[in-house]
């Protein structure tokens, strides 16, 4: 993989994210690959379409890029909220590529987010925009990284050295059951897997995660039977080949 950008391909343009947006795709279409199958490459998105900027030819995955020169994990600005929520409750959210490039076009950083990982937890509303602007009232949004257990953050380029394409392949592959579950469902295995994560250990015990009792029922009002719901997301994670369980009440991170 060759990391260096085209900034020739930007000539025409002047506005920095335009600029950042026709070097980056370029980029993307020459070297990135499908990390879901052996595809070898992602081919652009020829209608102007806002949805995706890429899909695999071989198994039809899409792809939203973002690239930029700053690097920031907690959030990333997206565009609606509301056609974001849509496509979460359609089941229809695209993987999303977050690139990072250098003053002198290197690509430093590429992290993939599988889509089944945008959940409606994940998703900040922004304040509507004030009357002056053009689109004035229009809701944009933030994807809160934080809240994506590092399951769902999958490194193809990091601190400037591409990462071998079979573990990125591995990588997307032990989380791709997460997208066979009904996005209703999704957001709560997306919750639990971080309040796992969260606890840095690789076993730990129900009454560990009956600890983010308040928190997980703050993050979703409409259930108030937020103990069975944590019992049945493990389970789900158990299917999920994520977790195993050890004795009753006790579990362990599968590495
Ligand atoms: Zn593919």
């Amino acid at each position: 993989m060759n990391l260096q950008c085209r900034i020739e391909i930007a000539s025409a343009y002047k506005s920095r994210s335009q600029v950042a947006r026709s070097v980056s795709e370029d980029w993307c279409a020459r070297e990135l690959y499908c990390p879901a199958c052996d595809s070898d490459r992602l081919s652009p998105s020829t209608a102007n379409t806002p949805a995706f900027d890429f899909a695999c030819p071989l198994c039809a995955q899409l792809f939203q890029l973002k690239s930029s020169r700053s690097w920031n994990l907690k959030k990333v600005v997206d565009a609606g909220y509301e056609a974001m929520m849509r496509a979460i409750r359609a089941d229809k959210t695209p993987n999303l590529l977050l690139l990072q490039y250098s003053p002198n076009s290197f690509v430093t950083n590429l992290l993939l987010v599988p889509g089944a990982f945008l959940t409606e937890n994940v998703i900040e509303k922004r304040r509507p925009l004030s009357f002056q602007a053009r689109r004035a009232g229009w809701v944009g949004c933030n994807i809160l990284l934080r809240q994506i257990p590092d399951d769902g953050k999958i490194a193809i380029v990091s601190a400037s050295a591409a990462i071998p394409v079979r573990n990125v392949r591995a990588e997307f592959s032990r989380v791709r059951r997460l997208g066979e579950l009904p996005p209703s469902l999704r957001g709560w295995t997306v919750d639990i897997l971080n309040r796992i994560r969260q606890l840095g250990k690789t076993q730990f015990s129900l009454d560990e995660l009956y600890e983010f009792e308040s928190e997980l029922r703050a993050l979703h009002p409409q259930n108030r039977h937020v103990r069975p719901k944590i019992r049945q997301q493990l389970q789900i994670l158990r299917d999920m080949g994520v977790i195993y369980f050890t004795r009753p009440g006790k579990y362990s991170l599968r590495s």
